[in-house]
């Protein structure tokens, strides 16, 4: 049983992940798992197993 079922990510790694663009603080969301910069208006994904894909090119406008 997970010991943090509220949350995708290992435990601590949300803490020091940061927005690749901003360096700004990163917000999880559960569905569709994704991490949110709300500065620049993006989502990264999570992908299974709980690993954000931190990237340009996958990162989606939270604004579409
Ligand atoms: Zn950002």
């Amino acid at each position: 049983m997970a010991e943090h079922p509220d949350s995708l990510l290992p435990e601590g790694l949300l803490e020091i992940m940061q927005c690749p663009r901003c360096a700004g603080v990163l917000k999880e969301r559960a569905a569709p798992p994704a991490l949110l910069c709300e500065q620049c208006r993006l989502a990264y994904p999570i992908a299974d197993g709980g690993i954000p894909v931190m990237l340009d090119d996958a990162a989606v406008s939270l604004d579409d």
